[in-house]
């Protein structure tokens, strides 16, 4: 395996298990484990049915010290007894683990993502470096699962062995494109135009100072429109084998932070390409069901997209969990005077839209047998050695 990273431990690849009745579990990593992504991804890892927690990477002022210790902690389960006492690690490629998630600051997330897939780790990532890459998946399983199938590329233009990385929209970006995907397929997109209301996690911790927030609306989100009116173009688009190919929308987003704690609130106008009755779109958005490989996988849901009759829903304090956080809530479909139709829709930034979002792709990943079990020499003598 090539790689510009000091090879400081040695490991044994051996078949990945079937997913149905594994035994054995693959073993997650997380980069940015504090932050408060990385606080849903440990959250969301205690007792999963396929992945174990294994290792926790964060910066020079975590490392060293134990999970507890280290992280501020902002959920209202408490800290899974199997991350207390990890120790947080640096982000160097050597981690006891078969693949890694990243939720680390974008500052340093770009290169360190390259390492870790360089050194031969699957990088699950939900950060905004590498996702328009013209060779990375830019992944909502229920999408565009089909984008998969970049990896090899990615892995023969990089020079990566076992190692990729794929990873999942902005947080706003999720919600949207989940709801534009039946309606894409029904009726075929044209034109949207998102105004946004976007949750206070949605910037990290601290995040907006409440000074700033508490009884007021910021009509600036750094870099959000542009994430938002770029990625649902690779997301809907199609790979063609050897390049993603945009969907050709057009697409114009507003993009507002406002004093909610969790939860994007999304105004939303479409222009379609067939015309359709307002029960037809509603029907389209219910009736929006995966196939049967992506509702085997644990964090998935049949029906992604919940439509909800009431006319002053959704709400973020009342519908952010809606399906463990994993739907789309779409509420208020009506005419739009300007365009064909629009709506309202809520979805859970840090679930959806970031861990949840990571864990499903990673779930996916699992499933196409793109995650492989890697244990210490002593483990599995007879297994043959890879360079990590
Ligand atoms: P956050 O709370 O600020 O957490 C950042 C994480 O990165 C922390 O674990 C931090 O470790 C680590 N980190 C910072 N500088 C580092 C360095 N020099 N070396 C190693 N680790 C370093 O941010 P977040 O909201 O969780 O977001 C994480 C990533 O996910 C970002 O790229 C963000 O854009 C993306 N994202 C966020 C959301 C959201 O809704 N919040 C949604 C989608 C995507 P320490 O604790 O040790 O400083």
């Amino acid at each position: 395996m090539q790689s510009n990273q000091p090879a400081k431990a040695s490991a044994v690849r051996v078949e990945s298990a079937p997913v149905k009745g594994a035994q054995k579990k693959w073993r997650a990593g997380v980069l940015g484990a504090t932050g408060i992504v990385g606080q849903r991804l440990v959250n969301l890892l205690a007792d999963h049915p396929w992945f174990a927690l294994t290792e926790v990477a964060a910066s020079e002022r975590s490392s060293g010290r134990t999970y507890a210790e280290a992280v501020q902690w902002h959920l209202e389960a408490p800290i899974p007894d199997a991350a207390r006492a990890l120790v947080v690690k640096g982000l160097e490629t050597d981690l006891d683990c078969d693949f890694v998630f990243s939720a680390l600051d974008s500052s340093v997330a770009g290169s360190a993502e390259e390492d870790f897939a360089r050194a031969g780790y699957p990088v699950v990532s939900n950060t905004r470096n590498h996702r328009m890459d013209p060779d990375v998946p830019l992944l909502i399983p229920e999408v565009n699962a089909a984008h998969l199938d970049a990896i090899p590329l990615q892995q023969k233009n990089r020079g990566y062995d076992t190692g990729f990385i794929v990873t999942n929209p902005n947080c706003s970006t999720a919600g949207l494109v989940l709801v534009l995907k039946p309606l894409a397929d029904a009726f075929g997109l044209e034109k949207i135009f998102v105004v946004t209301l976007q949750a206070i996690s949605g910037a990290g911790y601290p995040g907006v100072a409440s000074m700033d927030i508490q009884g007021n609306v910021v009509p600036f989100i750094s870099g959000e429109e542009e994430k938002m009116e770029a990625e649902p173009q690779k997301l809907l688009g199609k790979w063609d084998g050897s390049r993603f190919v945009d969907a050709g929308l057009g697409l114009s987003a507003h993009c507002n932070r406002v004093p909610v704690v969790d939860g994007h609130l999304e105004c939303v106008s479409v222009g379609l390409k067939k015309i359709a009755s307002l029960d037809e779109v509603r029907e389209a958005l219910r009736n929006f069901e995966v196939d049967a490989e992506l509702a085997s996988l644990p964090s998935a849901l049949r029906h992604p997209v919940v439509v909800l009759d009431e006319e002053d829903r959704p709400q973020p304090r009342r519908d952010v969990n809606a399906g463990n956080g994993m739907a789309a809530v779409v509420g208020r479909v009506r005419e739009c005077p300007l365009l064909d139709v629009k709506l309202t829709l809520l979805s859970h930034n840090l679930v959806r839209g970031a861990a949840g979002a990571a864990l499903l792709n990673a779930e996916l990943l699992a499933a196409r047998g793109l995650l492989k079990h890697c244990v210490a020499p002593s483990e599995s003598p007879l297994a043959e050695h890879v360079s990590r």
